[in-house]
């Protein structure tokens, strides 16, 4: 699929209107100038910009068929010239996804978003001040979003501020992700930094030695200036894929070097592949008193879990999760990936049916998602997933299954290349909600990434984000974590001093 956009010059338009394009088509090429070959059809502008961006479109199809939109928008005075390349550019937004609608009889229900974190944007409307309906006006009018997902949005933003009551007031704080990059074997959807473990002790006792460095230098940097610390996560890879003295050893300096680790809100530990999952592994985490553990099935269904890498038994994340029960694990995730390859309504449904005996206190579903990096989309061909209309219809029996047991959405995020351009979400029982997964959403603080692949987000008194990665592989890591801890602490520096963040 080609299409030629007419009468937009600026280059910086070619990216939103490339991603809205992908919503409706696969594979498709949008070009501001004339490229070689027919286009299948040209979308000719009309823009002007004065106080109002006035945006008219005009979809010609090579068969004849037109369509036809409008929308103007009030620009706002002194706005800056990123703000009013913002309010141009969801105004050219608008009028194209209109006429792709009419052209397709497709709705996009989240009308012209693209972005990761849709409910930031109804928090930015109430922290601005606007009424629950104002900012539901706003979504509706400018940016295309049906009912049903601003309903969702407020209903997740509800929760959020039930659990988090002072969630706008965090800037002080700031959370940690602590990245572990081993796994026992490497599964086919993974982008993670993941490394299969085996035969490589040598590796991941250098990476420890580098992370113990991390930790004691920020922790110290955290006391020496008062910072709380809200919540902890242990991701990676899969956490608890370290032996049980590694982990006794990391928690150990986790309480040594962090400050005031018994009031953090939340700690929690992925240990995400039930075949690393040991009896001595959680005594170790219930010394320690992690709060909160992922036991993930991704899937009940035997030939699925084999089809994507995941060399464990159905049997085996049941009897982890027992096992994890009965050692007083009693806030326990676990995720349901929808549209898995070979897997349909039926599958789904059977997932949801052993997930009912087992009740977990969060259940995440998310839609699988075809990354550029993973062995799954570079051999596409040799995974049949479902259609998106069969997506759509697990989606929607994920929605109705936790509601009829007592779960509520409490965050969710969107992907690129999603399937059916649909959603994560986070649902939990009341109160069992992962403060953590609250924070990394909604980025209302710092947070600090230590270890491999992990990824810090700095944010400024003034609310700008800065991002930093560590490296992601375990040999770049080890070479150079000093280094990339000692940039930290160096940014850290720059955006406490003489900031208000700094008491
Ligand atoms: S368990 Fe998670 S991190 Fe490890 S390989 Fe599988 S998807 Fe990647």
């Amino acid at each position: 699929m080609y299409i030629h956009i007419k009468g937009l010059k600026d280059e910086r338009f070619a990216r939103p209107l490339q991603l809205i394009a992908n919503l409706f088509f696969e594979e498709t090429s949008v070009s501001l100038e004339k490229v070689s070959g027919e286009p299948d059809f040209v979308i000719d502008f009309e823009l002007k910009v004065g106080h109002q961006v006035e945006v008219q479109a005009t979809l010609q199809h090579a068969d004849g068929q037109t369509f036809q939109a409008q929308y103007d928008k009030e620009m706002p005075r002194e706005a800056t010239e990123k703000e009013q390349f913002k309010v141009i550019k969801n105004t050219v937004a608008h009028v194209y996804l209109s006429v792709l609608q009419d052209y397709t009889k497709m709705v996009q229900k989240w009308g012209i978003l693209t972005g990761i974190r849709p409910t930031k944007l109804l928090h930015k409307s109430l922290q601005e001040g606007l009424t629950k309906e104002e900012a539901h006006k706003k979504l509706k009018t400018d940016y295309l979003i049906t009912d049903e997902k601003i309903q969702l949005m407020q209903d997740i933003v509800d929760r959020q501020l039930a659990v988090v009551p002072d969630l706008y007031d965090l800037q002080n704080e700031v959370s940690i992700y602590i990245g572990i990059p081993f796994c026992p074997t490497k599964c086919a959807y993974c982008t993670f930094p993941a490394y299969a473990i085996n035969g490589r002790q040598g590796s991941v006792n250098s990476f420890l030695g580098g992370l113990h460095f991390e930790m004691r230098k920020i922790g110290e940097w955290l006391k020496e200036n008062d910072v709380k610390i809200t919540t902890v996560y242990y991701g990676g890879g899969t956490p608890t894929s370290i032996t049980a003295e590694e982990m006794d050893m990391l928690y150990e300096e986790m309480y040594t070097s962090f400050p005031d680790v018994k009031n953090i809100r939340e700690v929690t530990v992925e240990a995400g592949r039930p075949d690393t999952i040991t009896p001595e592994k959680l005594e170790v985490l219930k010394k320690w008193n992690i709060d909160r553990i992922s036991v993930n099935p991704q899937s009940y269904t035997q030939e699925t879990l084999k089809a994507i890498g995941r060399h464990h038994t159905v049997e085996e994340t049941i009897e982890k999760f027992h096992l994890a029960r009965q050692m007083e694990m009693n806030n326990i995730n676990m995720d349901l990936i929808i549209g898995l390859p070979g897997e349909g309504v039926a599958e789904f449904q059977h997932s949801l049916d052993e997930t009912e005996k087992l009740m977990p206190e969060s259940l995440t579903i998310h839609t699988l998602s075809f990354k550029r990096a993973s062995e799954m989309t570079r051999n596409k061909d040799r995974y049949k997933v479902a259609s998106r209309e069969e997506i759509i219809e697990m989606m929607d029996l994920g929605e109705k299954w936790t509601k009829e047991h007592g779960y509520a959405p409490y965050y969710l995020y969107r992907q690129k290349n999603i399937l059916g351009n649909l959603e994560n979400v986070g649902y939990s029982l009341p109160n069992q909600e992962s403060i953590y997964n609250i924070m990394i959403m909604e980025e209302q603080q710092t947070i600090i990434g230590l270890g491999c692949g992990a990824a810090s987000k700095f944010i400024d008194q003034d609310g700008k984000i800065m991002h930093f990665a560590n490296p992601k592989d375990p040999k770049t890591y080890n070479d150079s974590f000093e280094e990339y801890t000692n940039k930290k602490i160096s940014i850290l520096n720059d955006i406490y001093k003489n900031s208000a963040l700094a008491k």
